[in-house]
């Protein structure tokens, strides 16, 4: 370099200010010599008064060529003889006479390359973010095309940039940035002005597509960009032309009076100098650091826009078979064949799919296939489990009336009744669960079997508690029935071992019963505890209905009469059985004392239920007291007395009156017989 003079920079400056520096190498390191090279430049102390500048576009669109002459820098070009990629990785220069960092980066080539398409991504997203210009190169024939432009490129770029680093304030004041199009070799033909409209309706359209997080997704393009066009004729056939244009547009870099001048304040990053090597360096961890900027390729990025298409209308065909089957399960009915027709109707979804997305990226296919497949199960999961429930419900029905057909009968066994109803039954559910159940999926109907399961079980049990309850009344009728003719027998003929008569009788006609009801009970598959409980209520009924027929021997007006009669049969009839004529020389007194005495005699012995022989008594346990507040307890003790002291008083009283009456009844039928 020839010394020209720098404006305002430091004397020494000169010899370094045509250095160069490789910001970020191929191994997409950032470099840790930038601070030390911006001192270099003599641009340290520079505070806000510097602009940066970078350069976007395919390869070999004369990017580098362009900032050579625009900034005077000494990026390499591509020497026309090799045509060779030249720039490798992201350059600096500063420029000549300008504070103004220029960096030159690795063109893209809008084709596939693997790995390099990363570093396309990541170098292309690092200048927009970090830069105050930038300027996208592209020829003129370039225009219009989507591939060749870079523009799908620029779509993933906005997309993450916005991401990364969108949430600026929309004032305008930070954070814009101008996207300056130069469009190289243009001939003339077709005037700036409309390959402005067509880059600009283009980016507008990259824009709309962008998924845009949600909290950003009213912004507009312009909320971020201002977009502005220049024109270079081609450069070999018109080289003075170009030349002109070419320094036309370096005074538009240079020459902050002029209105078109470009780096305007509010496109500043407002970073002082000597922090900007740090925040470039940021910038690109942040940038390398992004898991989406793991971009698929232009390839994937159309297979994934074709394939959620195709999914689309294969999943609206299935949506519209599916919804057929959605009412009827809803309304609680079992759909024959649901199984098959979800079957198919996921095949065919499938099949749709398959045929037109299986040409796309086969990665993406595949992806996109398995999504569908989730989207396509878990819609006919609520049918699935719909029919579950409605099954569930039918075979619990259809138990129910298998047990209550079978039990119509006379005889039959509980048992025997119920697992056969059990195995129709959960044999219909397994089947049909079976049938409904789609293959590869993770659904399961096992659950929905051992509900069913417990239900049967507690309709059965509850089904067969009331049919013990049946039982266990029928035995009691009948034990009643039989206890009857001997219990009238015994209590109709007063004697010693009346109560001994009594409970012989009860004991055989219990024993009776208790044994038909364990007959019964084996059938009914009674549990060892049920039976104990079953038992001990029949005994305990059972011994209530012998206290009842007691209760009717010993009511008042039937005990009465009870005594008369027998006292009647000892003082109105003589020992073979012929009515007595009183005669005046009769001992009516002492006649009559002996009979009365032996009728009161009844009381004590009908009082209590005592046998003679003690081993005939009965024991029943008591219910527990403490802890019931039902009125009417059995308190068994207490029915051992038939008759309490306050009774025993009362019929004494009440007979001895009785008596009298035939005393003086004896007595006036003498005296009558004596006035004759
Ligand atoms: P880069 O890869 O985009 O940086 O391109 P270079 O600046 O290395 O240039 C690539 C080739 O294009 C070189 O041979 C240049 O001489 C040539 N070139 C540079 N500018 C122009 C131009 O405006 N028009 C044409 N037709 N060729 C150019
Ligand atoms: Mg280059």
């Amino acid at each position: 370099m020839n010394g020209h003079a720098l404006n305002g920079l430091t004397g020494d400056a000169g010899d370094a200010s045509t250095e160069r520096i490789q910001v970020v190498d191929e191994e997409k390191q950032f470099t840790q010599a930038l601070s030390t090279q911006v001192e270099r430049w003599g641009l340290r102390d520079a505070g806000f008064n510097y602009n940066i500048v970078a350069v976007f576009g395919s390869q070999s669109t004369g990017k580098s060529t362009l900032l050579n002459r625009l900034f005077g820098t000494t990026f390499d070009v591509m020497d026309e003889t090799r045509r060779q990629q030249t720039t490798k990785g992201i350059w600096m220069c500063r420029a000549k006479a300008m504070n103004v960092l220029v960096m030159d980066v690795e063109g893209t080539d809008g084709r596939e390359r693997g790995e390099d398409q990363d570093f396309e991504r990541k170098s292309a997203l690092f200048s927009l973010a970090s830069s105050e210009i930038l300027i996208v190169n592209l020829w003129e024939h370039q225009v219009g095309l989507y591939q060749g432009a870079n523009m799908g490129l620029l779509k993933t770029v906005f997309e993450v940039n916005l991401g990364l680093f969108g949430k600026k304030p929309r004032d305008g004041t930070e954070g814009r940035t101008l996207l300056l199009f130069v469009i190289r070799d243009h001939i003339g033909t077709t005037p700036l002005e409309n390959l402005r409209a067509t880059v600009t309706a283009d980016l507008l359209r990259i824009w709309d597509s962008l998924a845009k997080p949600d909290e950003l997704k009213d912004r507009q393009l312009s909320d971020y960009f201002d977009l502005d066009f220049t024109a270079l004729p081609h450069k070999i056939l018109v080289p003075d032309k170009f030349e002109t244009e070419v320094a036309n547009l370096r005074t538009r870099f240079a020459n902050k009076d002029k209105s078109d001048y470009l780096f305007k304040p509010l496109y500043h990053k407002r970073i002082p100098a000597d922090g900007v090597s740090m925040y470039m360096e940021n910038i690109w961890e942040q940038v390398q650091s992004n898991k989406d900027l793991d971009l698929p390729t232009q390839q994937e990025l159309l297979a994934q826009f074709r394939c959620d298409e195709i999914s689309a209308v294969a999943l609206n065909e299935f949506n519209d078979q599916a919804k057929s089957q959605k009412r009827p399960i809803e309304a609680g009915k079992v759909v024959e064949g649901l199984g098959k027709m979800m079957k198919s109707w996921k095949t065919q979804a499938l099949e749709r799919y398959d045929r037109d997305a299986s040409r796309y990226h086969a990665g993406v296919y595949k992806r996109k296939r398995t999504d569908l497949l989730g989207v396509v199960d878990s819609a006919l999961s609520p049918l699935f489990l719909g029919q579950l429930k409605n099954l569930h419900k039918a075979c619990l029905v259809s138990f129910k009336k298998e047990m209550m057909d079978g039990m119509k009968g006379d005889s039959y066994s509980f048992a025997d009744i119920i697992s056969s109803a059990r195995t129709t039954c959960e044999t219909r559910f397994t089947e049909g669960a079976k049938e409904a159940l789609l293959e590869d999926t993770d659904w399961v109907w096992e659950d929905e079997l051992e509900l069913l399961r417990e239900e049967v079980r507690s309709v059965a049990d509850q089904c067969r508690k009331d049919e013990t309850k049946k039982m266990i009344n029928q035995i009691e009728r009948n034990f009643k029935k039989q206890i009857a003719e001997p219990l009238d027998v015994a209590l109709n003929q007063p004697s010693a071992d009346m109560w001994d008569k009594v409970l012989k009788a009860f004991r055989q006609t219990l024993d009776k019963a208790e044994s038909s009801y364990l007959t019964k009970a084996k059938s009914f598959n009674c549990t060892e505890e049920e039976n104990t409980t079953s038992l001990a209520t029949l005994r305990k009924r059972a011994w209530l209905a012998l206290r009842a027929k007691i209760d009717e021997h010993t009511s008042d007006a039937v005990f009465l009469s009870k005594m008369r009669a027998f006292f009647e049969e000892r003082f109105r009839y003589d020992e073979h059985g012929v009515p007595r004529v009183w005669k005046p020389e009769d001992d009516i007194d002492s006649q009559f004392k002996k009979a009365k005495d032996q009728a009161l005699e009844l009381i004590p012995l009908y009082s209590h239920i005592a046998p003679q022989d003690e081993t005939l008594q009965i024991e029943l346990p008591s219910d527990d007291f403490s802890d019931s507040m039902a009125q009417e307890e059995f308190d068994f003790p207490a029915t051992l007395v038939v008759f309490t002291e306050t009774k025993t008083m009362d019929l004494t009283n009440k007979f001895r009156r009785d008596a009298d009456a035939y005393y003086v009844e004896a007595k006036r039928s003498t005296v009558a017989s004596i006035a004759q």
